[in-house]
């Protein structure tokens, strides 16, 4: 099976650099104030890889 990116939501700092890094996969949701995954399969790895390093909460998972 490929390996799923997710958020843990409620670490979710709303900083958006996951987002700028790797807007295939990440999203954000105004009304939460998060982010979101909008490509959770068949991303980018390096630039999910990026993303997770960037993520200050470190919420990001992808396995
Ligand atoms: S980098 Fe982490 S804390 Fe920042 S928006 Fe993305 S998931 Fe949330």
């Amino acid at each position: 099976m490929a390996r799923q990116v997710e958020i843990e939501l409620g670490d979710c700092l709303g900083c958006e650099s996951c987002v700028e890094i790797c807007p295939e996969v990440f999203a954000f949701n105004d009304n939460l104030g998060k982010a979101e995954v909008i490509k959770s399969e068949g991303g980018d790895e390096t630039a999910i890889e990026e993303a997770i390093a960037s993520c200050p909460a470190g919420c990001i998972t992808f396995e």
